[in-house]
């Protein structure tokens, strides 16, 4: 099976609950949800990126990384079955970054969702989810928050991390909440502040 890989890259995982940790990086291409903020958005056109063998993408994780991370684009507008079949078959941890737009395809071990208001995600990606990562560029970004925490399992991780470019004006906002609504965690994008991919 071919998927369009738009790159592939061996660093360490700045966000979210697995946060600096080693993981080998598939970003698929294709996505049309169209967040206006997006940071990759030479992401959105499938066609731009060379359609590849599943194989040789696997072929190329194994060497690097125990724990492989697929993203995008949103993944999942591609059936992800055969990828995670062949990850899964070589024993590596396999972990997914989506927005949950599409339908959830492919074998899991962490489905980080991230919803975006454009575009919500399918329900019954919601029970799945083992952490909730919420974007948040504006104040009404709280308010989505806690509308997508209250269809996750109990036991569903919540982040709310700051869209990079309003980083210095909603970290404190970002602060003052999860001090006040503990339930919730702070997510950076360490790997930036690291100057890594
Ligand atoms: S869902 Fe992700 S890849 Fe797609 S536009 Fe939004 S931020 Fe970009």
């Amino acid at each position: 099976m071919l998927l369009p890989l738009m790159e592939e890259f061996y660093t360490i995982q700045g966000e979210g609950f697995h946060k600096g940790t080693a993981a080998y990086f598939i970003r698929i291409g294709g996505c049309d949800v169209g967040c206006h903020w997006c940071d990759v958005k030479e992401s959105w056109s499938a066609e731009m990126h060379p359609p590849t063998e599943t194989s040789k993408i696997v072929e190329n994780a194994v060497k690097y990384s125990k724990t492989v991370v697929v993203t995008g684009g949103e993944p999942l507008t591609w059936d992800m079955t055969e990828l995670t079949t062949q990850l899964k078959a070589k024993k590596l941890q396999v972990h997914i970054e989506t927005s949950g737009a599409y339908e959830l395809t492919g074998i899991w071990d962490w489905i980080c969702l991230s919803p975006k208001k454009l575009k919500l995600p399918k329900e019954e990606i919601y029970q799945k989810a083992d952490e909730l990562k919420m974007i948040i560029y504006n104040n009404d970004d709280f308010r989505f928050a806690e509308e997508q925490a209250e269809k996750v399992r109990k036991d569903c991780l919540l982040y709310l991390q700051p869209e990079w470019s309003r980083r210095e004006k909603m970290i404190p906002k970002i602060v003052d909440y999860v001090m006040a609504n503990p339930k919730w965690r702070v997510s950076l994008q360490t790997h930036k502040y690291l100057n890594i991919p």
